[in-house]
């Protein structure tokens, strides 16, 4: 489309329009002779209201100046359409300085904007979903950040990630794949405010941005409590079954978030948040909400900890508590595991969750451990001495679980004149996974002298098949997360079936780790459980009281 060429005239003071080109009337819909004088309406009137004080105002100043002018501005075309103009244009001055013409062109730029606003969208925008990209998201987040700044009004942002998505499209196809995606988007999209920004981070990821609105707004407990509203809702939408084509499908979803300013006030800080906040979601088993928690590493409180944590062996505050672990169908204790606890000089009991962590960070868990070994090994002799067939049963951290360290557990068994079969090596599945080679040797070397070995916590870690069956641990701990379930909940109910059949197809002994009731118990007998260990039997114990309930429990069989 050609352009239209102008001229405007100073006429005391009044600019007027002088002369148009015909090309005018393709632009505005209006013949030249609307805006030449004697016609119906001055050109200015056709200018957007929105636009038309600031484009005059750009005009002049130029102008003023002696330079020439551009400006774009969108018109309303006669046919009630809205359309953009690209204005450039210089004026004129007589001898005497003044402004006497202002000449110029006028081009249609309606389609130039359009395809500019498309890319612009395609940019910012995933194609598949049409939702705002990871890009445009972060340009919403800055925005939110800083307006949480200036305001300490916050928000939060939520982490969606589709449990087992990658089945479905393996299974399915991409094409349901990319359906269901579609699909899921909408279903965020309808669950969350009109104002909240939807995107997709990629794949089967999504992000939320819960914005500052005035309720969920304020202190980081509000924001927090709407966070978890709008997780639970996000989840119920997910909930209902899926139809593509003749298939029905399920998901679930975790979800993980992290508020701002109060947890983070940078964008990248509060993702990254919101990315920790999605893995513990899933590490918790998926299908379920975690909200972003600091670690807890004060470092001043972990070194007070520490060096008070240090005096507290030598000055006898460490205990070992036993609780029973016991046969399933006879109710006999077959052993105990040896639990720590830290008796403070103001007269707390603390749990071993309460000062294991510092003692990780600082170091001081090798010479705990090997207190607790000594210990053990000690009261196992003990035990051995009152002719009471039951083994000890210890926890070895990771970092404890290292060929010098397990050698001198072998040692300290020789010192008490133990037989081997009377200790237990309690790892976890992460140490199991993750062990050096120079430890297999040393596996062997337990194994040849009866040293019980199992894994802790079994469920909770990345465990894989051939790694235990090069392991043989004699004994696999089912994680009291499952057993609590327990029987109601059908997929905790499956997979510690599973974990049960597991243990036994491969030749080790399964316990179920903290049972409470009546009805956990008959469900882990009737499906092949052989050991457990729980409130329902008996909590921890003092050594004495523990040692009385067994020798009472022998007299009574007696
Ligand atoms: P764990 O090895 O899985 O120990 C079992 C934990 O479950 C114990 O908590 C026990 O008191 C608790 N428990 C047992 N039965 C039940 C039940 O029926 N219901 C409930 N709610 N809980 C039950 P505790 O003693 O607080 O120990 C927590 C963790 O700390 C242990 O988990 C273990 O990982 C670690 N730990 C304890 N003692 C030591 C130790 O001497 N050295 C090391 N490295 N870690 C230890
Ligand atoms: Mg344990
Ligand atoms: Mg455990």
């Amino acid at each position: 489309m050609p352009g239209a060429v102008y001229r405007y005239a100073n006429r005391d003071g009044e600019w007027i329009m002088e002369s148009l080109s015909d090309a005018i009337e393709a632009i505005t819909g209006y013949p030249p002779a609307t805006f030449l004088p004697g016609g119906e309406r001055p050109f200015d009137s056709i200018i957007h209201p929105e636009d038309r004080d600031a484009v005059i105002a750009a005009v002049f100043d130029a102008m003023t100046r002696g330079e020439p002018y551009a400006v774009e501005y969108r018109i309303v075309h006669a046919d009630g359409s809205v359309r953009w103009l690209n204005g450039y244009g210089a004026g004129v001055s007589g001898e005497d300085g003044t402004l006497r013409f202002a000449d110029g062109v006028i081009f249609d730029a309606t389609e130039r904007k359009e395809t500019e606003a498309r890319l612009t969208h395609l940019a910012l925008h995933d194609a598949l979903t049409d939702l705002p990209n990871r890009a445009l998201f972060q340009e919403h987040l800055n925005l939110a950040i800083a307006h949480a700044r200036r305001t300490g009004v916050g928000g939060a942002v939520l982490f969606v990630d589709l449990d087992d998505f990658k089945m479905i499209n393996d299974g399915f196809g991409h094409a349901v794949g990319d359906e269901l995606l579609v699909q899921v988007s909408s279903r965020l999209r309808e669950s969350c405010r009109a104002d909240d920004v939807v995107a997709r981070q990629g794949g089967d990821e999504f992000l939320i941005l819960l914005g500052g609105s005035a309720e969920s707004a304020g202190s980081g407990e509000a924001v927090a409590d709407a966070a978890q509203k709008v997780a639970a809702n996000l989840r119920t939408a997910l909930g209902l079954p899926f139809h593509i084509g003749d298939t029905e499908l399920y998901v679930t979803a975790s979800i993980g978030a992290s508020l701002y300013p109060s947890d983070a006030d940078t964008a990248e800080l509060v993702l990254k948040h919101a990315d920790v906040a999605l893995y513990s979601a899933k590490d918790a088993g998926r299908d379920g909400y975690r909200l972003y928690a600091e670690p807890k590493h004060d470092t001043t409180r972990d070194l007070a900890i520490a060096a008070r944590l240090r005096n507290a062996e030598k000055r006898d505050e460490l205990v070992l508590v036993y609780q029973p672990m016991v046969d399933l169908k006879t109710s006999c204790i077959v052993g105990a595991e040896a639990l720590i606890r830290w008796k403070t000089p103001e007269g707390d009991l603390l749990s071993p969750a309460e000062f294991l962590p510092v003692a990780e960070r600082t170091g001081l868990i090798r010479p705990i451990t090997a207190w607790v070994v000594e210990q053990a090994c000690i009261q196992a002799r003990r035990w051995c001495d009152l002719d009471l067939d039951l083994y000890a049963s210890i926890n070895v951290p990771p970092a404890y679980w290292q060929p010098a360290s397990m050698r001198r557990v072998l040692a300290t068994i020789s010192d008490f004149g133990l037989p081997a079969d009377r200790l237990m090596i309690e790892i976890t599945e992460q140490s199991a996974m993750t062990q050096s080679e120079e430890l297999e040797p040393l596996v062997a070397e337990f194994r040849g002298r009866g040293l019980r070995l199992a894994i802790d916590d079994f469920g909770t870690g990345h465990s894989s098949l051939s790694r235990l069956r090069q392991l043989r641990p004699n004994t696999l701990k089912i994680d009291r997360s499952y057993i609590r379930d327990l029987p109601n909940d059908k997929e905790a109910a499956v997979l510690v079936e599973i974990m049960i059949t597991l243990a036994n197809r491969l030749g080790m002994q399964c316990l179920a780790e903290g049972i409470e009731t009546e009805e956990q118990l008959r469900f882990l007998v009737e499906h092949g459980c052989h050991l457990g260990q729980g409130f329902l039997y008996s909590r921890p114990l003092p050594v004495s009281r523990f040692t009385a309930l067994i020798t009472g429990a022998e007299e009574q069989a007696a």
